[in-house]
């Protein structure tokens, strides 16, 4: 009999680290020529805050953009927020979803709301509409929910709730910029939604948000409370904080939104390769297309079920590290799992079973225009190699 050679049988492919790590996001930039342009007009100008010249065609341009009849930029999204719930005067319980940015929750605690959590769905991994109305007691004031990775909340069903019980709604939609619903800009839904432009957002000022509404008579109370409540140099009229947009950080809006379009469709391209490479790994699965919603891009995230593919969230978190590839347990821990809330009653374990579980299995992957199409491979390769527990 032929002897075998055992090394040839088990023969396994090498995969070598990254020589440059890779991260699960870059800011897109643009060129530097166009920013300085921009900058010389500034300087000329000798206006540097305060609604110059372009803060105002940028607030113009993200009308536009978000399909919305107002907007007002900040300088960034949590401040936005807290300026929300200030403009919306809310009091007493928000109900708000465990699965988001700590921002979100922390904006709340910041009004002296207390949040309330629900729990999640567990498809969109946004905040389960069918549970809000068992939480709502004669304290609740408004629902804050957030479209979680760009997916759109229920929100025709979460309308429906609010006007029966006349509740505000407000949106985090950090995650949503440029997602529409059949056609119509996402912040046209609810009350208040709030827009990030943090770097690491598709969109972008550096640090940036805006606040997105359609109720026109909140234009004016919300740019008083984002400038110290100041109305003319002898009338201070309410109790506002400094949430302005500064005339570099809008400059750097103008710029970045040209190419924007551009860099969804590069990472329309990847989520593609990505999809192509994972299609059918048992274990698997990736956030599903809504008809007639358009993406946001800003993130690609996968879920593991750690039964079925083999190893757990956390195992492929800490292997990729190795590899020299940076994955992001977002949004790791639960905010009802935070010391500051996990004294509530509506942050209990038992209550918040689904995304208790989702916490577990999410993690973003590298996603931005500049990752080339052979490393989204060399990625999934590692992810293969990880399932068939080769690594
Ligand atoms: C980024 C983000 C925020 C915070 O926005 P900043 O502009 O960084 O203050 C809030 N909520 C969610 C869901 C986010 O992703």
């Amino acid at each position: 009999m032929k002897k075998i050679n055992r090394k040839n049988i088990i023969e396994r492919p090498k995969l070598k680290a990254f020589e440059k790590p890779i991260y699960v996001t870059r800011p897109l930039l643009p060129s530097i020529d166009e920013m300085t342009g921009k900058l010389k007009v500034i300087w000329e100008s000798q206006w540097l805050t305060n609604n110059g010249a372009q803060h105002q065609m940028l607030e113009k341009k993200m009308t536009e953009a978000l399909k919305v009849s107002n907007v007002s930029l900040f300088n960034n999204g949590t401040i936005a927020l807290i300026v929300a719930c200030q403009n919306l005067d809310l009091k007493g319980e928000v109900i708000t979803t465990p699965f988001t940015f700590p921002a979100t929750t922390h904006v709340l605690s910041w009004n002296r709301l207390t949040p309330v959590f629900c729990d999640i769905d567990p498809v969109t991994m946004n905040i389960d509409a069918d549970k809000i109305e068992a939480l709502i007691t004669p304290r609740t004031s408004a629902i804050l929910a957030v479209h979680v990775f760009g997916t759109p909340c229920d929100v025709e069903k979460i309308g429906k709730i609010a006007k029966k019980h006349n509740l505000k709604v407000i949106y985090d939609a950090a995650h949503a910029f440029g997602v529409e619903i059949n056609g119509r800009g996402i912040a046209n839904f609810g009350d208040i939604s709030m827009f990030s432009f943090h770097a690491t957002k598709l969109f972008h000022t550096a640090e940036g948000g805006a606040l997105a509404y359609t109720n026109k008579k909140y234009k004016k109370q919300i740019d008083l409370l984002k400038n110290f409540g100041i109305a003319d140099e002898e009338t201070i009229i309410l109790p506002g904080i400094n949430g302005k947009m500064n005339e570099i950080q809008a400059a750097l809006g103008l710029v970045t939104l040209k190419y924007v379009n551009d860099e969804r469709k590069k990472r329309e391209l990847i989520k593609k390769e990505y999809i192509k490479q994972l299609f059918g790994l048992k274990g698997i699965s990736f956030l599903p297309e809504i008809k007639g919603v358009r993406n946001s891009y800003q993130y690609f995230v996968v879920r593991i079920d750690e039964k079925m593919f083999g190893r757990s969230r956390d195992y492929l978190y800490e292997k990729f590290k190795k590899f020299n590839v940076f994955t992001r347990k977002y949004f790791y821990p639960l905010c009802s799992q935070y010391e500051c809330y996990a004294y509530l009653n509506s942050a209990k374990k038992e209550k918040l079973p689904v995304a208790n579980k989702v916490v577990k299995e999410v993690l973003a992957m590298p996603f931005f225009g500049g990752l080339k199409v052979k490393d989204v491979k060399k990625i999934c390769q590692i992810i293969k190699m990880i399932h068939t527990k080769w690594i």
